[in-house]
């Protein structure tokens, strides 16, 4: 059966690649698969048949498109500055928007993410769920904490404001249900740098991220919309999650209002804060011998912070690069889940390169500041720590 839409995307963005290849090495699904329709190039040029030459948005099309990891990685590398991710996420909310991708029980889930409670009770039954083996293990999902312990609560004793040692701290909503030890590590750190810390009011849950991945543009709009109101003022607003510190950056463009554009501009990378004031974090009591880095699309490759992370943990061990070019790892938001098979392929060349790395250096830490990330490759047994883990444990 064959359809025929419109994608509604620029034509000056679709224009814009001149299909010199140059991006092919930089992504994981063309590494993965050798295969030219699931590479940047390919699917642009699947794109253009879509909106330019009336082809069909059949199954096969719709599969090149559901299996990009979104990482980005071609980004950085296209030297005509082709915006892969926003032809990408027109597309996907131009598919989600006729049906043909994300489906109702998608839908439900992450519709579950910008109602924190019922969030956390379903984690919580999820968790139970899987010590009695009832969660299929090819979801990939780590060990699910039952007891998260307590939340995130504000500095006491100062209001929000200019001062620029207040700070809002995004928690975000799978973060907060499935590594909360790592926000109340972040809320040492910040606090041993004599930050304040005020925490999002009602509705500044979820960033939306997962939303626009799915090509659910107008939800991500209305949750992107409930945190600007969440956190009012002038105050930084960090974030030790990359996935959510590249959605909320890119609050202006999404949301498209002068409000968002200020909003996205208070937004910093928790660790790019911590490593503009080195100087305040105390020293450390322990050092911790040779880490791994595991650098995260969306904080290499969206935000393009390549260095704040090891600054940070250079104070406290031994940076190790992967000397991979910072390839994704195949988590991609809930692509792991989505695309199991795929995900499984890309881990298992970033598997191969920690263990040669690891065998050379010593180091048998991985950091990693992305929750999903994170998630992934200790789902294949990989020691993955925070870097604000580490700090907090290190300063301790
Ligand atoms: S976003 Fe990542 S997976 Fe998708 S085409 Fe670009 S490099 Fe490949
Ligand atoms: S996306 Fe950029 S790097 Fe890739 S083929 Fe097109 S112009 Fe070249």
């Amino acid at each position: 059966m064959a359809f025929y839409m419109m994608l509604h995307l620029d034509d000056d963005e679709l224009s814009s690649c001149v299909a010199c290849g140059l991006c092919l090495p930089h992504c994981p699904t063309f590494r993965a698969t050798g295969e030219e329709a699931l590479s940047p190039r390919g699917r642009i040029d699947a794109m253009r048949g879509v909106q330019w030459r009336d082809a069909p948005a059949d199954e096969e099309f719709v599969s090149f498109m559901e299996t990009c990891v979104q990482c980005r990685g071609c980004e950085p590398a296209c030297p005509s500055g082709v915006p892969f991710g926003r032809l990408m996420e027109g597309t996907r909310e131009a598919l989600a928007g006729d049906g043909r991708i994300t489906p109702w029980w998608q839908r439900r889930g992450l519709a579950m993410l910008g109602r924190h409670r019922t969030l956390l009770a379903g984690s919580t039954a999820l968790a139970l769920l899987q010590r009695v083996r009832l969660v299929p293990k090819r979801l990939g999902l780590p060990r699910l904490p039952i007891r998260r312990g307590p939340a995130v609560t504000p500095t006491t004793g100062h209001a929000a404001g200019a001062d620029e040692t207040e700070v809002w701290m995004f928690t975000g909503c799978v973060m907060d249900a499935w590594m909360r030890p790592t926000h109340r590590s972040t809320v040492e750190v910040l606090e041993a740098m004599g930050a304040t810390i005020r925490v999002p009011g009602r509705g500044g849950a979820c960033c939306g991220a997962l939303h626009t991945h799915a090509g659910l543009t107008d939800d991500a709009r209305r949750l992107a919309e409930r945190v600007i109101a969440s956190m009012p003022g002038d105050a930084h607003i960090v974030v030790n999650s990359a996935g959510c510190g590249a959605a909320l950056k890119d609050y202006g463009h999404l949301v498209g209002t002068d409000e968002a554009a200020a909003f996205s501009a208070r937004v910093v990378d928790v660790h790019a804060w911590v490593a503009e004031r080195l100087d305040r974090l105390p020293p450390p009591k322990r050092h911790l011998g040779p880490v791994m880095v595991q650098d995260p699309c969306h904080l290499r490759h969206v935000q393009r912070d390549l260095v704040s992370v090891r600054q940070v943990l250079a104070h406290v061990c031994d940076p190790v690069d992967l000397a991979d070019d910072g390839l994704c790892c195949g988590a991609g938001g809930a692509y792991s889940m989505l695309q199991p098979e795929l995900a499984g392929e890309i881990r298992a060349r970033k598997i191969g390169v920690i263990e040669a790395v690891s065998g050379h250096s010593g180091a048998a830490v991985v950091a990693s500041a992305n929750p999903g990330c994170a998630m992934h490759l200790a789902a294949a047994g990989l020691d993955v720590r925070h870097p604000m883990d580490l700090v907090a444990a290190s300063i301790r």
